[in-house]
């Protein structure tokens, strides 16, 4: 097997568990809360523990509190961490979140389930290109740039509806839902708002926004999908472990 054996003298080993199950229960409640209070069904919320800089173990730890679906954000991060875990934990599922360089498409279609930063038509050629060779496509997601920020991954506002429409003509059903990561320094529902509509307008299922600062908003608004890093394996380091 894949999983490395825990030394049994190390103490912290076993308080991270804890740490991670608790974090985890508890996030789970509070989305649960902002489900019934919004009126919907807790289940129809897909929690995507977002693990980028932690390492492989806290990951582990998270997958033994019944933990399955994970986000990262760099492919080759993901790469190491995660293909390895899949032969013990089969329901595993892994899903790129960040921006995506067209030359990280072949690895990110090779070990994904969802990718949800489709955001330009290079980056459509890069994954069409990849899944022909491998042999599967992951799950899209349109991430929309709802701030219309300059430095921020994302197709802009007024082009997102013709680009979701072009991508579904492309992938199909593959395009199953959009993404948004809004302006750290405004209210997020008005940016969650319009990605709701947008999807709304487009037939497509799946909202993935919120997340460790803002999830029950984002559940409010009408979210399938929230990312939450920090509420679950505490401060990240600055860079991978
Ligand atoms: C890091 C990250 C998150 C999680 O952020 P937290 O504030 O730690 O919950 C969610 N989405 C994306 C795209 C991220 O890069």
């Amino acid at each position: 097997m894949h999983d490395t054996p825990m030394p049994a003298d190390t103490a912290q080993d076993v308080s991270a568990d804890h740490d991670i199950a608790t974090a985890l229960a508890t996030v789970r409640a509070r989305i649960a809360n902002a489900a019934r209070s919004a009126g919907r069904d807790p289940s129809d919320i897909t929690l995507v523990a977002v693990s980028k800089f932690h390492p492989r173990a806290r990951v582990v730890a998270a997958l033994r509190a019944g933990q399955m679906t994970f986000g990262e954000n760099r492919v080759q991060e993901a790469a190491d961490k995660f293909p390895s875990l899949r032969a013990q934990w089969p329901d595993l599922r892994l899903n790129i979140i960040g921006g995506l360089q067209t030359n990280k498409a072949y690895d990110a279609v090779r070990i994904a389930d969802m990718i949800e930063s489709l955001d330009r038509a290079t980056l459509c050629d890069a994954i069409a290109r990849a899944a022909d060779r491998v042999g599967r496509l992951p799950r899209l997601l349109v991430q929309v740039n709802t701030g219309d920020e300059t430095q921020k991954s994302g197709v802009a506002v007024e082009e997102a509806d013709a680009f979701i429409t072009a991508a579904i003509a492309r992938f199909g059903d593959a395009v199953a839902g959009l993404m948004c990561i809004p302006p750290v320094d405004q209210d997020p529902t008005p940016h969650f708002r319009t990605l709701a509509t947008m999807a709304g307008r487009h037939g497509l299922g799946v909202i993935s926004m919120g997340m460790s600062a803002d999830f029950e908003q984002a559940i409010v608004a009408g979210a399938t999908h929230v990312r939450v890093g920090s509420a679950i394996f505490g401060p990240r380091p600055t860079r991978p472990t």
